[in-house]
């Protein structure tokens, strides 16, 4: 995929679990040179390494349910003062309840607007609709890679082995909390505390929406879409 160089600023994809937020913010982070933040990855690392953290988050994520607001911000902060996060960044699961997306918009306008030029850097927000019955195929067919993080799906992006990542050959895992009573919970938690992060960010006619239902590649096209119409009205701003 060919990569672009200039800045771009936030991007943050929103969307159910098994939307596909991972897969494309895998690509867009790829074509755009920018980190892919995803805090669902970071927590599955802290729970790993059996950091504090890890230990808070661990029982919640296995029940499905939100890790409280406290505990994301300082883990997000530390994250997106990294140098790489400069030139912009893609946000995956991040923010997930209205308070979540209020402070990402103070910390974005304390931290990292001071250099920038504010119309360029504003977010952009893109919302993966994905049919209800679509996303539970999805996650029960979703398998990723413990080494690489690569991400697959039985039924629509099988590896070329069963079970088997292409890219390192190591045996692909089923997330711990892609069980069937839990991916009902963790839709829940979607339903009424997500959900209203949309509203949030279409309040303030910053949201955009992409059929997720379509084939993957189809859906990185209207997402690439997005983000160049966006850049293309940021450049006659300013
Ligand atoms: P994900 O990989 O994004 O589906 O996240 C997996 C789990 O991590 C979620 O079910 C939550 O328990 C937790 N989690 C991830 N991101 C957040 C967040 N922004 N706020 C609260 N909990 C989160």
């Amino acid at each position: 995929m060919e990569r672009i160089e200039r800045g771009i600023g936030p991007i943050i994809l929103l969307g159910p679990p098994g939307a596909g937020k991972g897969t494309q913010a895998q690509r867009i982070a790829e074509r755009y040179g920018i980190p892919q933040i995803s805090t669902g990855d970071i927590l599955r690392e802290h729970v790993q390494r059996g950091t504090d953290l890890g230990a808070q988050a661990k029982d919640i994520m296995a029940r499905g349910e939100l890790v409280p607001d406290e505990l994301i911000y300082g883990m997000v902060a530390s994250r997106l003062r990294h140098a790489d996060c400069e030139r912009g960044f893609v946000l995956d699961g991040f923010p997930r309840t209205p308070a979540q997306a209020g402070w990402l918009d103070a910390f974005l306008e304390h931290e990292f607007f001071e250099n920038q030029h504010r119309e360029q850097c504003l977010p952009i927000v893109i919302r993966i609709d994905v049919d209800y019955n679509q996303l539970l195929r999805r996650l029960t067919g979703r398998r990723s890679c413990p080494t690489c993080g690569r991400i697959y799906n039985i039924y629509s992006q099988p590896p070329q082995v069963p079970e088997v990542c292409d890219d390192d050959s190591s045996r692909l895992v089923i997330r711990n909390d892609d069980r069937e009573e839990v991916i009902r919970e963790r839709l829940n938690a979607y339903e009424l505390q997500t959900k209203p992060v949309a509203e949030y960010y279409d309040s303030k006619r910053r949201l955009v929406s992409v059929n997720g239902d379509l084939p993957v590649d189809k859906v990185t096209a209207q997402i690439m879409r997005v983000i160049e119409d966006h850049r293309a009205d940021a450049a006659n701003l300013s």
